[in-house]
């Protein structure tokens, strides 16, 4: 599994800074699972990715698996697609939080999914899937040890034909090492959020706190995951056993779209219809 919060908050160099002037105020803490994680992720919204892996997804190939599903971000729009969603997570706090929404949404979108605490790299459900999914960037959160538990669990998992579809960080994208962004939750609060990457580590840092910078507690959350490479990625999937297409950008990136982020699809070796 993730090792993060094995191993407690990461201290980012920007959080060092934010903390040692906040003072007594400060407070560091581990981003998934935190107040500011729920209300970001609420926000954001993910069809234009959903629509992407969805429209790679064969018409009545039956349920997906959606990994790492988090508050729901691609939970909602491929119910709303009318595909019957199980969301697996690993944060009990964030399957309490997606719960919730789920038990709040109609019933024509509720009856359709089923949400399960879980670990993406080592999981048994009782039933297979047409296909599983991994949000932009997810995988990352997987050591390299984790990484073949995870494989070996979707192919499990998958009806023959499935297919596992999982969106990438690009990270042969040329793109400034740090980044700045005001960003709001679903409550309307702002959040600051700084990113820093170390490509010679293939390191990237998150540090995320709030805008108003007299805050009491001022809450700053850190997350550090390793830039995994698509072709890494492909490489470890055909050891497991998949057969795997060259990883596309998003059909929309050429239209002023995301350009951020890669698409790998695999299915079962021998098992293409
Ligand atoms: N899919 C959601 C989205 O796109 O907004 C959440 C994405 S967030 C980048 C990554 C999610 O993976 C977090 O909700 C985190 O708790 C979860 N996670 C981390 N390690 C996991 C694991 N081993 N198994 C399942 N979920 C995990």
């Amino acid at each position: 599994m993730s090792s993060q919060p094995e191993h407690g908050p990461v201290r980012t160099a920007h959080a060092d800074v934010l903390l040692a002037s906040a003072g007594e105020r400060g407070v560091l803490r581990e981003f998934y699972g935190e107040q500011a994680a729920d209300d970001l992720m609420l926000q954001a919204d993910g069809a234009v990715e959903a629509r992407e892996m969805a429209a790679r997804i064969r018409p009545g190939s039956g349920p997906v698996l959606e990994l790492a599903a988090g508050t729901g971000r691609l939970t909602f729009p491929f119910l709303e697609l009318g595909f019957e969603v199980t969301a697996l997570e690993l944060s009990p706090a964030l399957v309490d939080t997606l719960g919730k929404q789920v038990a709040d949404a109609p019933a024509d979108l509720r009856d359709r999914c089923t949400v399960v605490q879980g670990d993406m790299s080592a999981f048994a459900l009782d039933r297979r899937f047409g296909s599983a999914i991994i949000s932009y960037g997810s995988i990352s959160l997987l050591d390299d040890a984790d990484r073949p538990g995870l494989y070996a669990s979707v192919r499990a998992h998958l009806e023959p034909g499935g297919k596992f579809l999982i969106c990438m960080i690009n990270t042969g994208r040329p793109e400034s090492p740090e980044r700045r962004q005001e960003l709001a939750g679903r409550s309307g609060r702002r959040y600051v959020l700084h990113l820093m990457r170390y490509p010679a580590e293939q390191v990237q840092e998150i540090t995320i706190y709030p805008a108003d910078t007299t805050s009491d507690p001022f809450v700053v959350c850190t997350s550090r995951l390793k830039l995994l490479e698509a072709e890494q990625v492909v490489r470890e999937l055909e050891q497991a056993g998949f057969d795997v297409l060259a990883p596309t950008p998003f059909s929309s990136a050429g239209e002023g779209g995301r350009q951020d982020a890669l698409l790998l699809e695999a299915s079962l070796r021998g098992d293409r219809p």
